[in-house]
């Protein structure tokens, strides 16, 4: 049986896998708005790559080293925050210092256009987003990843997963240097034109600018990492993955077809 929860995730991706259809055979072209990491898609693998490269270029003792080392990729994913290592520094014994210095480190590594080429979907989101383009929707991605240096990678990276086609790299905007991320999104939310039915979204702050951008579309949060705490607005629907999104049509029986068991 489905918890409310997945029920309530399956229910609001089917929805909006359905108005983008109806308003397509209406002749309307609707559009949906997507964050990228951890929102489709999966940035813990350049994350970890990360904390290795890191490793070898931190000035840390010797002892630090060894214990940083032993970092495994699955750890990431047992946080409850997947952007928050706090824990595992602990569990280590890595002093305040050393943890912000080598966590800031890390995080200029993920963001200087290293790695693209290990991020992988969230579970479903590369079907999701097929079947929603091919329900006929614009999919625009809004992402704090720079322009400057990440643009090349994320637009091959989205064509390799097939979440982007290769003439649609204009729907994939990214932050230009100096900006924050906030006002970077409400910016760029305020460019979007069209039928916008849908929006997606990681961090709590975003989310809730997308309500106010776009309050007829269906928000959708995904539960998991964020930067900074805070509350959700109450119209956003949570969900975990898009593995449920992909359950479209049930299987039917009748009493031509009894249920046969392999
Ligand atoms: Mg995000």
């Amino acid at each position: 049986m489905l918890s409310p929860t997945l029920l309530a995730a399956g229910t609001v991706l089917s929805l909006i896998l359905g108005h983008a259809r109806s308003l397509h055979d209406a002749g309307t072209r609707p559009v949906i708005v997507m964050d990228l990491d951890e929102t489709v898609i999966d940035s813990t693998p350049r994350r970890f790559h990360s904390i290795q490269k890191a490793l070898n270029e931190v000035a840390l003792t010797p002892q630090e080293r060894q214990a940083l080392s032993t970092i495994g990729f699955y750890d990431l994913y047992r946080l409850e925050n997947r952007y928050d290592l706090t824990p595992i520094y602990q569990k280590l014994a890595i002093s305040k210092d050393t943890a912000s210095r080598f966590d800031a480190y890390v995080v200029q590594v993920y963001l200087s256009g290293f790695g693209l080429e290990y991020d992988v979907p969230m579970a479903g989101a590369d079907h999701y987003v097929q079947e929603l383009r091919d329900a006929g929707a614009r999919i625009i991605f809004v992402s704090s990843r720079y322009d400057r240096t990440q643009r090349q990678g994320t637009v091959a990276n989205l064509i390799a997963l097939k979440m982007l086609e290769a003439d649609q790299a204009c729907d994939v905007i990214l932050r230009p240097d100096g900006m924050t991320s906030i006002d970077f999104k409400r910016w760029a939310f305020s460019q979007i034109t069209g039928d916008v039915i849908g929006v997606f979204e990681n961090e709590p702050e975003n989310i809730n600018a997308m309500v106010e951008a776009f309050p007829k579309a269906q928000a959708v949060f995904m539960e998991g990492a964020w930067i900074h705490p805070g509350p959700i607005s109450p119209q956003a629907v949570q969900i975990t993955d898009y593995i449920v999104g992909q359950v479209v049509e049930e299987p039917r029986l009748t009493n031509d077809q009894p249920m046969m068991h392999p």
